[in-house]
């Protein structure tokens, strides 16, 4: 499956939420992650497919935080920390881009689970960064979108020179 890269318009699209988790369901999320693994990444949104549904990955195990892939079906964060980290994010839609991004610290986000149960966790650090770096794409919102226009034009002069972008 192949990634979609900036500024393919499909990564603006709001994708919709899933009535629930069955057998096809699960083989999306599978082909998800087998997606963001062999691109060496550690969070996709189904919309990074090209398919607009609420659906993310993640797997933090190469450093130690998850003991493998983390499937978040319609995932809602109810909780937003006050307090603010800054941290250079990357994003398998911008192929060698990076750019720091202000989110919160700590956030609560409800999901269904693989199997389709109702999960409620806090998440902090990374984990909290890349949720929130996912569910927004399910926003059609990119974390591009939070660079300064000369991080903007940096990034996209990058995508030109290895014939990502026109
Ligand atoms: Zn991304």
């Amino acid at each position: 499956m192949r990634i979609l890269t900036y500024p393919d318009p499909r990564l603006r699209q709001i994708a919709e939420p899933v009535d629930d988790v069955d057998d096809d369901l699960q083989k999306t999320l599978d082909s998800m992650y087998y997606a963001m693994i062999a691109h060496r990444g550690i969070g996709l949104a189904a919309t990074q497919l090209g398919i607009p549904k609420r659906l993310i990955v993640i797997d933090l195990s190469s450093v130690g935080i998850t003991s493998g892939p983390m499937y978040l079906v319609n995932p809602e964060i109810i909780r937003f920390s006050t307090e603010k980290v800054t941290e250079s994010e990357g994003c398998l839609s911008f192929p060698q881009c990076w750019g720091k991004v202000e989110r919160s610290k700590d956030i609560d986000v409800r999901y269904l689970n693989y199997n389709g149960d109702q999960i409620t966790i806090e998440a902090t650090g990374l984990m909290a960064a890349c949720i929130q770096h996912e569910v927004e794409h399910l926003d059609g919102i990119l974390f591009h979108d939070h660079l300064s226009k000369m991080k903007k034009k940096m990034n996209e002069r990058k995508l030109r020179k290895l014939g990502v972008m026109k």
